[in-house]
């Protein structure tokens, strides 16, 4: 009890009088009040007058210059008395009388003498004096500490104001040569690690990061060191139970240690009951778990590149769209047209003559849409613009969609799946499969113990009830338990990517919950705290914690060299978040079509209207009758009309006139005059037509446009 950490409060006025020889060099806190300045130089004078007067072999002074408390008082009295006697002796003659100490007379000038006494005010040795009601007021009292090697006075104390302290820094200062600090700490890789040789001893057994910050800090403070071990191997957690603390808190609270350099983390229970110092690492909660194993190729892995819902998606889109372009072709009146003469059968051309025909039957209508989507096309072409919109928009689609495919396509066979059963803590809070745990007495237990959030309240019930226990001692032990499988070992981030760094087979899961520091601690009110925090902050800003960072993490050889891209690049199925803008564009397109078709269509009713002379709402109605006959053949009769597109425009070439022969190969001219081909058309394929396939070559259809 004689170091730094005690402080002794002296009652005596005359702690100046005592050798403290023995107290000097162990910075052990000693403060007193005296009574009497010496450093006053009219005191001072006094002193050496007494010195110098003083009978031989009496020695009024203690040593030189120092004088006792009570000695002083009594010179003051005597001073005071002869001052009020003299004051008394001047203002009357002063009578002596012989007192009796039976008889209750008092003696006459006593009073007055009284009275002068409690007026006086004069300088004594024991400062000014002067006296309210008898008592002495208004004396002051000057604090004294004793600081490294002597007393020195640090601070005053007076009746009105009471303490005025001069020299604040006299009550931290601990900076003395050669104080050695009892160091506590836990072994825990890479940041305390016991050596194995057994010939080593003091703490040359240590290595790892937090003794070579402990080396750092002790030279920048200046003190020695003294590492030790904590008995029961925990951080320290609070025990609502038995409302104690255990680990290293404990060894700090009850004052058997000095410092805590160890991965200790700050958090609110433990700063109640103890000092942290600034952080010196930065880290948060996260989740260790095994490496899952690379998912086997399926047979279906085409598949992948798209979510489910877009496949889905497609084939509504694919349906919903040749539906459209077959019920806007057929209401477009631009679609229906008078098919080549050749093309019609001898009957119809003799009942019928003018029969108008529409490319996109139902199947026809399917058949472009998947010649399109499969980027083949297909002979069928739209005319009017309401189809042409459709078609447009389905290109459109047709390109983003294939685009998107193609290049996901890519990126699922280059990266390796991963089968991964949990992503992140909710994933893990939401099963039961899989069990996790944390450290037994450490702060990751005490922040799910204590969490109000949700998730981790259902998490630390999991924990606390399953059995066997899924607390484990050590770090070691928890990664190991990881490694064995089926279990998820909640750590320090820190930690984990040490594990992380050097086993191929760990991984960590999802971000980290939440954000903490680690620190050295101390006991409540140590005054190594400051000190120790500016170290870490000089240490941090030169760069000195990266180092030794990169050291411990990085720098030891047995790192896993992991192949990083595959982690990063980790390719998903593409889903509605992704591409689901182009079917909205699809859909706006249909509308678009749609209303297109309609204002053709009425366009159209109008015009014929006038022609046919009859009334638009009958015209339309007409219309619509054969438009919406959707389960008809691909033809419908003319309507009443003489139409008046029907024969001007067209010529009809009889066959073997004129032939264009070109190359020696003959060409066919599609109706829309934009196709050319070498094979006959594919209607002429088409059995309902009349055209025989070997005719062809003596056919030529010529647009209206003189083609
Ligand atoms: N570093 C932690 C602590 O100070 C240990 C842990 O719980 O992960 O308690």
């Amino acid at each position: 009890m004689n170091d730094y950490r005690y402080h002794y409060m002296f009652t005596t006025f005359d702690i100046e009088t005592f050798d403290l020889e023995d107290f000097k060099y162990n910075s052990v806190n000693i403060t007193a009040f005296r009574l009497v300045d010496v450093e006053d130089k009219r005191v001072s004078e006094k002193l050496a007058q007494m010195e110098k007067f003083q009978p031989i072999g009496q020695s009024i002074l203690n040593r030189s210059g120092i004088i006792q408390a009570e000695s002083a008082l009594m010179f003051d009295s005597v001073y005071v008395f002869a001052k009020g006697l003299a004051a008394l002796d001047q203002g009357h003659v002063l009578k002596p009388a012989n007192l009796s100490c039976e008889l209750e007379h008092p003696w006459e000038d006593g009073l007055s003498l009284y009275n002068y006494l409690n007026t006086a005010s004069l300088h004594g040795l024991t400062g000014h004096i002067e006296f309210t009601e008898g008592r002495r007021s208004g004396f002051k009292l000057d604090l004294l500490k004793l600081k490294r090697e002597q007393l020195q006075m640090v601070g005053q104390w007076n009746m009105g104001q009471g303490v005025n302290i001069t020299d604040p820094a006299a009550f931290y200062e601990s900076s003395v040569n050669n104080i050695t600090l009892i160091v506590m700490t836990r072994a825990e890789k890479p940041y305390v690690m016991v050596r194995e040789d057994k010939n080593l001893t003091g703490n040359s057994r240590y290595e790892g990061f937090c003794i070579d910050l402990l080396k750092s800090i002790a030279n920048q403070v200046d003190f020695n060191y003294d590492i030790r071990l904590v008995p029961d191997h925990m951080y320290g957690v609070y025990d609502p139970e038995s409302k104690q603390w255990n680990g290293i808190v404990r060894e700090l609270m009850d004052k058997r240690a000095d410092l805590a350099v160890a991965s200790m983390t700050i958090n609110y229970a433990r700063e109640s009951v103890i000092d942290f110092t600034k952080p010196f690492m930065n880290l948060g909660i996260g989740i260790l778990f095994k490496v899952s194993e690379s998912m086997p190729s399926r047979l279906f892995s085409f598949m992948n590149p798209l979510a489910v819902e877009i496949w889905l998606s497609m084939l509504g889109a694919y349906v919903l769209v040749s539906l459209t372009i077959w019920v806007v072709a057929r209401f477009s009146p631009y679609e229906w047209r008078i098919p080549e003469p050749c093309c019609l059968n001898a009957l119809e051309q003799e009942s019928e003559p003018e029969v108008y025909e529409n490319d996109f039957t139902l199947s026809n209508s399917f058949w472009f849409t998947i010649g399109t989507l499969m980027q083949q096309g297909s002979d069928l072409n739209p005319q009017a613009t309401s189809t042409r919109i459709v078609g447009g928009i389905w290109w459109f689609f047709t390109l983003i969609i294939i685009s998107s495919y193609t290049a996901n396509l890519a990126a699922f066979l280059t990266v390796e799946r991963m089968i991964t059963p949990i992503e992140n803590a909710a994933e893990l809070a939401e099963q039961t499969e899989i069990s996790y745990g944390t450290l037994e007495g450490g702060s990751t237990k005490t922040f799910f113990r204590d969490s109000k959030i949700g998730i981790y309240q259902k998490m630390w019930r999991f924990m606390e009830s399953k059995r066997p226990s899924v607390f484990v001692d050590s770090y070691e032990e928890g990664i190991k338990r990881v490694l064995e499988g089926n279990y998820a070992f909640l750590m320090e981030s820190t930690m984990l990517d040490y594990a992380v760094q050097r086993d191929c087979n760990l991984t960590q899961i999802g971000g980290l919950l939440d954000s903490k520091g680690y620190g050295i601690a101390t006991p409540k009110g140590s005054p190594w705290r400051d000190k120790i925090s500016l170290a870490i902050l000089e240490l941090q800003e030169k760069g000195t914690i990266q180092i030794l960072y990169d050291k411990w993490w990085k720098n030891t050889g047995d790192v896993c060299n992991r192949d990083d891209k595959s982690k990063e690049s980790k390719a998903n199925a593409l889903g509605v978040e992704n591409i689901g803008g182009v079917f909205v564009v699809l859909l706006c397109g249909l509308a678009l079509a749609i209303i297109v078709a309609v204002l053709e269509f009425c366009w159209n009713s109008r015009k014929n209207a006038q022609t046919d002379r009859q009334s638009l709402c009958s015209e339309m109605a007409e219309e619509l009758r054969f438009a919406i006959r959707c389960h008809g053949s691909r033809q419908r009769p003319a309507l009443k009309r003489t139409c008046s597109r029907c024969s001007p425009g067209t010529t009809y070439v009889p066959a073997a006139l004129e032939m264009p022969h070109i190359n020696g190969r003959t060409w066919y001219f599609h109706q829309d005059g934009h196709h050319h081909s070498h094979s006959p058309p594919a209607e002429a394929a088409n059995p309902h037509t009349c055209c025989d396939p070997d005719e062809w070559d003596n056919v030529l259809v010529a647009e209206k446009h003189g083609l």
